[in-house]
């Protein structure tokens, strides 16, 4: 066998292979078929690739992809300008959710006419919002990881939805407040100045908005409080009751205050800290801090199940 393949000046597995067909096979025109083989994985290839499984395979196709009319989301973790331009050819996209520490600052995602939605997780080293300014159909904006974030883009679009998770202090927030469609709003760990705190009324539309319930003092959510209308529902209470009771006073529940350095605490135990809350809030909201009777009340359960609600 050895001799024939060398005779012949194929290998010898070839050799094998052409003994084992009944005829000698006859010489295959090789047609490319490329585009309609991969046709029914091109979705799949593409959230493939774009989830940063880029072997050679998808990055070999990705061209094929380009257009394609299907692709509504695009999950990546790795964004350049090659991949910009590629997601610009998808006509119906409205999701992206990129999660990359490094993404290039000269990107800008207005070319993605029809893209409603943007999730920037995980970007810890992006330093401005540039790359969705003035994106056309961007409704809502999800960030998390920057340290610092220049917020001028935020004046180009008009949101409706915006959540960042981050955590650098509060300074020029003028852009925020120019998006007066806002529904809803996260701002995780950015605690606004005091004399901002008003701004928010602005915000006609607000239907929801989170803080970190720990992260700031208690006066900081007796001052959102007053400026938020009542229908708006936020993510702190300023008093809970907690499950727990009080050693000392078995039977009677502690309470929960919202804020950094808030620890529970029982009202027989400690009445001027119930006090010194109580004239915070008033100070603030000119309405005094509703302490119901615990026994005459009646609570609704947390959704964790260890609170009961002392405000609605
Ligand atoms: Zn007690």
């Amino acid at each position: 066998m050895t001799d024939i393949a060398h005779h012949l000046g194929i290998a010898k597995r070839t050799a094998y292979q052409y003994l084992s067909h009944p005829f000698f096979p006859e010489h295959q025109p090789y047609t490319r078929k490329v585009p309609t083989v991969i046709e029914p994985y091109k979705d799949y290839l593409y959230q493939e690739w774009m989830a940063g499984r880029q072997n050679s395979y998808c990055t070999k196709y990705r061209d094929a992809l380009i257009g394609h009319k299907s692709i509504k989301c695009v999950k990546t973790n790795d964004l350049d300008a090659e991949t910009v331009a590629v997601l610009e050819t998808l006509p119906r996209l409205e999701q992206l959710q990129i999660s990359h520490r490094r993404i290039p600052s000269s990107l800008n995602l207005a070319g993605l006419s029809s893209c409603r939605y943007v999730m920037l997780n995980d970007v810890r080293q992006l330093e401005s919002l540039d790359i969705v300014a003035n994106m056309p159909s961007l409704e809502c904006l999800f960030v998390r990881g920057p340290k610092t974030l220049d917020l001028e883009a935020l004046s180009t679009l008009n949101l409706r939805e915006l959540a960042m998770w981050c955590f650098f202090p509060w300074t020029e927030m003028d852009p925020l407040f120019s998006n007066t469609k806002l529904e809803y709003l996260c701002l995780g760990g950015i605690k606004p100045a005091p004399e901002d705190c008003g701004r928010f009324r602005d915000l006609k539309h607000l239907e929801q908005i989170e803080f970190n319930s720990s992260s700031h003092p208690f006066d900081f959510y007796a001052r959102m409080d007053s400026v938020l209308s009542q229908r708006v529902d936020r993510n702190w209470r300023l008093l809970v009751r907690l499950a727990e009771e009080c050693s000392v006073h078995p039977g009677h529940p502690l309470l929960q205050a919202s804020g950094s350095r808030q620890r529970p605490f029982c009202e027989l135990c400690s009445p001027k800290r119930l006090e010194k809350l109580a004239v915070c809030y008033a100070s603030l909201t000119g309405v005094p801090l509703p302490v119901p009777k615990v026994e005459s009340e009646q609570f609704g359960m947390s959704k964790d199940g260890k609170h009961y609600r002392f405000f609605t």
